[in-house]
């Protein structure tokens, strides 16, 4: 019995090529769990695993996929039986452990987390690690005081996946929600998922001149980290906190000290791939509970694992719009 998988291998040139092939069971990693993939999807970490693999892939050939969705068809561990179904993000599943662009991934139980009540294999990789990881940020600015009322909260590379799903829960949530773009095209989009205020890239992408400019966000999910994140912090109301999920516009920060000093301002870091098994499944859970399941379906773009190659580069470029469903199957 064979099923189908993305493979990339390294050519003899030392560069990387990714071809959909027939794969046999006995070629999957150990792992206790056995899962007959549904659905996977395309976040900026699987560009890279699609193509050069950016350092995070060691060995090949390799079979990325970060995320995937579907239904457990064997396991030697208690907690999952045949048929329960599930979803993975993180554990670096994808990079160092092949991923979820198959027909059938084999992991850690630990790794797996159930898919939660109301939600389906799609619509849990419709979110993704990129709509994970956003509400993990919403999560993080609610923990330190962020509730409606206090003005508009910032959410830079907004028309991409992280920032798609940002802009939804938040606006759901009852915020006032400023979106940051760099693609005037995607206005239409954005404020159909509740963005109220639109905010030109270029505004913000320009190095600190001041370290403090007027207070105007009540918190900010920030996509791109660099000279946006150094921006945005003087810029950030008196106690209201950044959650830094990405590095989309760059890993510097040309920042200085002055709005964590004088406006109290918090920093606050956020990572998906060893989130705590608890964390997981209370961000699903709010998932289930603050996603308007309509907005999410707006951001869908469907794929197929033929279409990752070119999906892998345009996501790569900040080309792809919202968030890629790939139907494995
Ligand atoms: P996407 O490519 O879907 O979105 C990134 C967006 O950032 C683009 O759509 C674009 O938005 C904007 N952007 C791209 N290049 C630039 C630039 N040079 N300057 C300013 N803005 C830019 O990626 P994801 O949403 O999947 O991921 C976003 C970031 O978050 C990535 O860096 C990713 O690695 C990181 N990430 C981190 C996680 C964690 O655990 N911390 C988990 C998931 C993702 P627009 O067109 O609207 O301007």
């Amino acid at each position: 019995m064979t099923f189908k998988a993305l493979v990339v291998d390294k050519l003899e040139d030392g560069t990387t090529k990714a071809t959909v092939q027939e794969m046999t069971e006995d070629r999957l990693p150990a792992g206790e769990v056995t899962v007959a993939v549904e659905y996977s999807t395309v976040n900026y970490k699987d560009g890279l695993c699609v193509g050069p693999g950016g350092g995070l892939v060691r060995t090949y050939p390799h079979v990325p996929g970060i995320d995937f969705a579907g239904t457990v068809e064997a396991s030697d561990d208690p907690r999952y039986k045949p048929g329960d179904a599930v979803v993975l993000t993180g554990w670096r599943v994808g990079e160092a452990h092949w991923g979820g662009y198959a027909q059938k991934a084999r992991v850690k139980a630990d790794w797996l987390v159930p898919l939660p009540e109301g939600i389906t294999a799609r619509q849990a990789m419709a979110v993704g690690t990129a709509g994970f990881t956003a509400m993990l940020a919403v999560m993080a600015l609610e923990d330190h005081g962020l509730v409606p009322g206090h003005g508009p909260v910032l959410v830079t590379g907004a028309a991409g996946g992280v920032g798609s799903v940002a802009v939804a829960i938040l606006s759901a949530l009852g915020h006032e929600v400023a979106a940051v773009t760099g693609r005037p095209e995607t206005e239409g989009y954005l404020r159909a998922l509740g963005a109220t205020q639109i905010v030109p890239r270029e505004e913000l992408n320009e190095t600190v001149k001041r370290p403090l400019e007027s207070e105007t966000w009540a918190g900010c999910v920030d996509a791109v980290g660099g000279a946006m994140l150094a921006r945005v912090l003087g810029q950030m109301k008196y106690r209201a906190s950044v959650a830094a999920v990405g590095l989309a516009g760059g890993a510097g920060l040309p920042a200085t000290v002055v709005p964590f000093l004088l406006r109290g301002v918090n920093l606050l870091g956020i990572d998906s791939v060893l989130q705590p098994y608890d964390n997981r499944l209370r961000a699903w859970r709010r998932i289930a509970a603050d996603l308007p399941m309509d907005k999410l379906d707006a951001m869908v773009q469907p794929a197929t694992l033929a279409d990752l190659p070119q999906l892998g580069a345009d996501i790569l470029k900040g080309q792809v719009k919202g968030r890629v469903v790939v139907d494995v199957n």
